[in-house]
């Protein structure tokens, strides 16, 4: 066909091209352009992770006032080294080492750009051709699309939710091979909202050491936990297996849009240096973009000083959402919570899709929600797991609650009459 097109010798890297169908950004915004324009009710967003537009969920001043302060100093306005500036990096080995059994140097740690470019940055370090990596199923897809854009083969092991969506230690057994770089762990987790036991974790270090892997801990939401189990950071276990913790100030702190991220080594052996992964880190920043300057030279102030009740009131919100949540879920016909979520801002339910009539699956249900009731959820399929849904309770509550009656009234009109 004629278009004007053929002069160009331009073509484009065609490993793009799927990146929307594989993301929760994709998916959602297809979502999103199902919406009916005609109703006049507010959409309720139980879709995406961000709750920082909801008054009950804003970050604390004392982060606010160190951007400004940082700001204000005129000290942070200049290039930085790539691996970040050292009050921050040092400001963020102490943090940490506040749950763990030793002490983190600065050297361990790694700025980035919010936890996705800890991600980014890890995935690209181990991409070597023919090399795997063994991803959560469900999980956060941001790892698969990562992995597939890298050529970093990836194996799926189950979360079983049955068991509180623990690890099926087993299959990962059977997954690994010689070419297994490393095991990724979500806790607390995204999109289960489960917290691992420290008994659970040390048997995942302890697999990951008898298999000869590393163990990336995705701990974005350290410390965002309201049930049985407090929070463990996989790095406890650092003398078993090295472990490689990403985190960042994103949902703790509730400021997504401030991208500041961390990788850590935790590896009180030394033996991702010896592997030349600490290397090849290092390698991968200087090629990376930084963290905004101010943002790093507010790091310090934000981890030390933010006060025990901007922590306590971000739980105690989640908590009496969470559980909101899990009780209306219950009394919803054709939706399945076994477990009630424990940490992070997110469940996964199973749909009976034969209980539905006119729905097929988890797309056609989130598609036809979104258009007759207002309400975005993710489907299942997005992470992992066909006919099953990813809501979020981290919003408002009166919105959660608006949402879920309509979730109840959307279900019972698509029953199948008896
Ligand atoms: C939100 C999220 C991230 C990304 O965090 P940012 O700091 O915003 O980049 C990474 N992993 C999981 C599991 C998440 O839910």
């Amino acid at each position: 066909m004629e278009n004007g097109s053929e002069r160009w010798h331009v073509r484009v890297n065609e490993r793009l091209n799927k990146t929307s169908e594989t993301t929760i950004r994709g998916t959602l915004a297809k979502i999103n352009r199902n919406l009916n324009k005609d109703d006049p009710r507010p959409t309720v967003p139980l879709g995406h992770g961000d709750p920082s537009t909801f008054p009950c969920f804003r970050t604390t001043p004392v982060a606010e006032d160190a951007i400004v302060d940082a700001v204000r100093s005129a000290k942070f306005n200049s290039y930085v080294p790539s691996v970040g500036i050292l009050p921050a990096r040092r400001a963020i080995a102490d943090y940490l080492s506040r749950d763990l059994p030793y002490a983190l140097s600065s050297d361990d740690v790694y700025l980035a750009l919010g936890c996705s470019q800890a991600i980014e940055v890890i995935l690209t370090v181990l991409a070597c051709p023919g090399a795997n990596i063994l991803l959560p199923r469900p999980g956060y897809p941001c790892y698969e699309a990562r992995a597939e854009y890298l050529q970093l083969e990836v194996r799926h092991f189950d979360l079983n939710p049955k068991k509180g969506w623990e690890v099926d230690l087993e299959s990962v057994e059977a997954l690994a091979d010689e070419n297994t770089a490393a095991i990724v762990i979500i806790n607390p987790g995204n999109p289960c909202g489960s917290v691992y036991t420290h008994q659970h974790l040390k048997e995942i270090a302890e697999t990951a050491t008898k298999l000869g892997i590393l163990v990336i801990a995705d701990e974005v939401y350290h410390h965002l936990t309201f049930g049985r189990n407090p929070f463990v950071p996989m790095g406890a276990f650092g003398s078993i297996v090295p472990v490689i913790t990403l985190g960042s100030i994103s949902k703790r702190w509730l400021v997504p849009g401030w991208r500041l991220g961390w990788l850590v080594t935790c590896d009180p052996n030394g033996i991702l240096r010896k592997l030349g992964v600490v290397e090849c880190i290092t390698g991968c920043m200087e090629m990376a973009s930084d963290p905004t300057t101010f943002i790093q030279g507010a790091i310090p102030h934000i981890l030390e000083k933010s006060g025990e009740d901007f922590f306590s009131k971000t739980i105690d919100t989640l908590r009496v959402a969470a559980y909101t949540c899990y009780d209306r879920i219950k009394e919803i016909p054709s939706i399945i919570c076994q477990n009630r979520p424990e940490g992070s801002m997110f469940v996964m339910v199973r749909l009976d899709i034969s209980s539905l009539e006119d729905i097929n699956d988890d797309a056609e249900f989130c598609l036809k929600l979104a258009k007759e009731e207002s309400v975005i959820v993710l489907p299942g399929a997005a992470v992992g797991m066909r006919n099953w849904l990813r809501i979020t309770f981290a919003i408002d509550r009166s919105a959660l609650e608006d949402g879920l009656q309509r979730i109840k009234a959307f279900c019972q009109r698509h029953a199948k009459k008896k």
